[in-house]
């Protein structure tokens, strides 16, 4: 069949996202964006529903303009020619998580939480399902901590479990440190802050796994500047949902439960409440739906479905809803 009686069509997983001034097509398999002019933006949607043949006919002043445009997005691999456009259905952007939770950071200090409080809160977030947990170790008796980690990983249903640790040169043994995470297959990285050198060192046996010593304080926000990312399961909880907090717990070093450790708002405390009362009867989950769509600016923004959020550093610390601070970008301009 020939092209002028066919339709274009962006594959499915090429997706058009408008700004205010901007139009970005994002390709969810490959990780890359194009840059497309309002104009295209118009074209690629006519040719959804008429032949390559009625586009042009309509738009008869640019045919030469759509003929170039169209081949190079062909060339480049973004779309194709069909010719059923109802045999190529869009994909479903419905955004669905097996776990309530599937992020949990605690800062374990057993000074102000028993090591018994923090296995119950623990235990509770395995039968969460939680998947991905992190432990903050701030408290010099390193060892303890990790000891106490590797008995209470070693049964859970955690997928990957981060640990970060203040660096103490007094106490850092990288031989220990490399067998503790040859033996703990879940461990996906050990970060020490505050160290006196920056250097990698990665594991591949039994799996990959890597020891992380950094000059940066421990104590930060590690988002200080805008952070993209580009994947399906990204853009998909972008859409509907707030990318860095939503399925998230934190449970800070007197044991209060937070949406982010920075973040002031204490919504109840694993001393007293338990997991599962803290989610079902307070607003602690307010923020989890507070989407890209819904923050002042980023709202009009193209990169909004692929730009982490951050709801700590804020660009105005009244207003809930501003855009981070991090960020110089405008979307009018
Ligand atoms: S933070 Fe900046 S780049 Fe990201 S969506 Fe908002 S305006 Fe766009």
């Amino acid at each position: 069949m020939k092209k002028n009686n066919m339709y274009f069509k962006l594959y499915s997983d090429n997706v058009i996202i408008k700004g205010a001034k901007n139009y970005l097509i994002y390709d969810l398999t490959l990780s890359r964006i194009k840059e497309i002019p309002e104009l295209l933006f118009f074209v690629i949607k006519e040719c959804e529903i008429m032949t390559y043949e009625q586009v042009k006919i309509k738009n008869k002043d640019i045919k030469k303009g759509i003929d170039t445009y169209i081949n190079h997005l062909i060339n480049d691999n973004w779309g194709t020619f069909v010719s059923d456009v109802a045999a190529f259905p869009e994909i479903n952007f419905e955004y669905l998580r097996p776990s309530k939770i599937s992020h949990a950071i605690i800062e374990l200090n057993f000074n102000e939480t028993h090591k018994k409080t923090h296995q119950k809160a623990i235990f509770e977030l395995m039968n969460f399902n939680c998947n991905h947990i992190q432990f903050i170790i701030s408290d010099k008796k390193k060892s303890e901590y990790f000891d106490f980690i590797n008995k209470i990983i070693y049964k859970s249903n955690f997928t990957s479990v981060i640990i970060k640790s203040q660096f103490d040169g007094n106490e850092y043994d990288e031989q220990k440190i490399r067998c503790y995470l040859q033996n703990n297959k879940r461990i996906k990285k050990i970060f020490f802050f505050d160290a006196d050198v920056e250097k990698t060192i990665i594991i591949s046996e039994p799996f990959t796994s890597k020891l992380i010593l950094t000059k940066q304080p421990m104590n930060t926000c590690s988002v200080k500047q805008p952070v993209y990312i580009l994947n399906r399961l990204f853009f998909y909880e972008s859409l509907h949902k707030n990318n860095c907090l939503n399925g998230k717990i934190c449970i800070d070093k007197n044991g209060n439960v937070k949406n982010c450790l920075y973040i002031d708002e204490i919504f109840g405390n694993i001393k007293k409440n338990s997991i599962k009362s803290i989610i079902d009867n307070t607003k602690f989950c307010n923020l989890w739906d507070l989407s890209k769509d819904k923050i002042e600016i980023c709202k009009d923004c193209e990169f909004r479905y692929m730009c982490f959020d951050c709801r700590f550093l804020l660009s105005d610390k009244a207003n809930t809803i501003s855009k981070p601070l991090f960020c110089n970008y405008n979307p009018y301009e």
